[in-house]
């Protein structure tokens, strides 16, 4: 690949989040997730893990 750009990178993830049944990622504000607001769209639940790269 080409360089690296942590900064970029780090924008990318972030607001990133794991439906934690499905898998479904979806990009959205940390505490709207932290407050149970946000829905996965496939399976409509409210279970969210942070997206790492690894
Ligand atoms: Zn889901």
């Amino acid at each position: 690949m080409g360089t690296k750009i942590p900064e970029a990178q780090n924008r990318l993830f972030k607001n990133m989040f794991v439906c934690q049944k499905c898998g479904n990622k979806m990009r959205s504000d940390p505490q709207k997730i932290l407050k149970g607001k946000v829905k996965c769209r496939k399976c409509d639940k409210s279970q969210f893990r942070i997206l790492k790269k690894k």
